[in-house]
């Protein structure tokens, strides 16, 4: 019965509600989000970009993927954006169609220190395509060295270098990314999935400042729905990429989500984004500080972004998927997450990956982290009392009370 799949809907959003949401790649969308997303546009088909589309009865879709294309623009500062791509992997995809031929070579940072799967992974397309090479991060500080990923790349000779990550704590550099592809003729791509939000506050370095294409998701820090854009300054590329995009690996746009995206973009040009991205960075800050206050090991030592890793293995001799299984049952959701070096496998790792995104949509402020780096620690030190992970559920629940987040009805309105 389809009443069945409202009543998990419902269950999944009591689920959000009652949890700490520290998944450093998830957020919590504004209702004008979700009514765009879930609108009467998931009705249309518009293949082709804006005013060249090969359907009929489009003009309003053009004027609502138009709206969003120069919003993309106008937030970014780039001169070209593609709207469509389903989800960060597709725009990947497209981009590297745009850019290369099967079997080319393309230089990436390596998975385990922090690299994503479409970034040439073996178990991914990327990997089975083409040619990938990985740079890692240095051994002792776990940070990126620039000299190293040179030298790498006039070995490799790459046709395309990318810069971004998943799971990298510190602000990358891409004015010294360029100055590498530079030096060995490569494109350079940047993927900041991750810190678009962050990019769109002026609180990091803007890659379309630096590379060819830029692609990111929409649903992380920029706290859109869930999908992906490419942007470029290069009135050549944004062709290509176009074509790569439709006909080559999609067809129609999902509409919907694009009038979502745009409604994101504009959330983001606020000046409240601005106050909300300086947040989720002190927030990240204070539960860094408490957990090394607390004895963890955390990953580079600390955090310049959304995100830290904690190495639960080296810190106290717990694996992280042990750790994720430990927090999930007080009321806790999180990663576990390979970190550099990682002697392990991705199933068990060394450590958790903890991102403070979603809980400062939810309005946690600092002294809110400084009780979640409390009830993390209790609950690690003393997986196995019973009586003391209860009361952490307790101190969960409470923290959760004071900052309700969907309403009851929200979703069927
Ligand atoms: C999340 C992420 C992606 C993939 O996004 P999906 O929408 O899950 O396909 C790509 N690149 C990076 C760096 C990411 O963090």
């Amino acid at each position: 019965m389809v009443q069945d799949i409202f009543e998990l809907i419902n269950k999944e959003k009591n689920r959000q509600n009652n949890t700490i949401e520290l998944i450093a790649s998830e957020n919590f969308v504004s209702k004008n989000i979700l009514k765009a997303q879930g609108s009467v546009l998931t009705n249309k088909y518009a293949e082709g970009v804006p005013y060249k589309r090969y359907y009929g009865g489009c003009e309003i879709i053009d004027e609502i993927e138009t709206r969003a294309i120069e919003d993309a623009k106008k937030l970014f500062e780039v001169k070209y954006a593609n709207v469509q791509p389903h989800s960060g992997s597709a725009a990947n995809m497209a981009v590297y169609r745009a850019l290369l031929k099967p079997k080319d070579k393309v230089l990436s940072m390596k998975l385990e220190a922090g690299g994503h799967l479409s970034h040439g992974s073996s178990m991914s397309f990327s990997g089975m395509d083409y040619e990938f090479h990985s740079y890692n991060v240095d051994k002792e500080t776990n940070m990126l060295n620039y000299n190293d990923i040179r030298r790498l790349a006039l070995k490799v000779k790459p046709k395309l270098i990318i810069a971004g990550a998943s799971s990298y704590p510190r602000k990358i550099d891409f004015e010294e990314f360029r100055k590498i592809a530079d030096e060995v003729g490569a494109y350079l791509m940047v993927d900041m999935a991750h810190i678009a939000g962050l990019v769109a506050a002026g609180l990091h370095q803007n890659p379309c400042k630096y590379a060819d294409v830029v692609t990111s998701t929409t649903h992380k820090t920029l706290r859109g729905p869930r999908g992906g854009i490419i942007l470029t300054n290069d009135s050549i590329l944004i062709g290509k990429i176009n074509k790569a995009v439709f006909p080559g690996i999609q067809g129609g746009p999902l509409e919907h989500v694009i009038a979502a995206k745009a409604v994101c973009f504009e959330e983001a040009m606020n000046l409240d984004f601005i106050k909300y991205q300086k947040q989720i960075i002190k927030n990240a800050k204070v539960l860094c500080d408490v957990l090394k206050m607390e004895g963890f090991k955390i990953v580079t030592n600390g955090t310049d972004n959304h995100l830290l890793l904690v190495d639960t293995k080296k810190s106290i001799g717990m694996t992280g998927k042990e750790a994720e299984n430990v927090l999930e049952k007080i009321g806790i959701t999180c990663n576990k997450n390979m970190i550099p070096y990682d002697p392990t496998t991705p199933y068990i790792t060394s450590g958790i990956r903890l991102g403070t995104p979603a809980m400062t949509t939810r309005g946690f402020s600092e002294k809110d982290f400084v009780e979640v780096g409390k009830i993390i620690s209790l609950s690690l030190k003393n997986s196995e009392n019973k009586q003391i992970q209860e009361e952490l559920k307790i101190r969960v629940s409470n923290l959760l009370k004071k900052y309700p987040l969907y309403e009851e009805g929200d979703l069927h309105e």
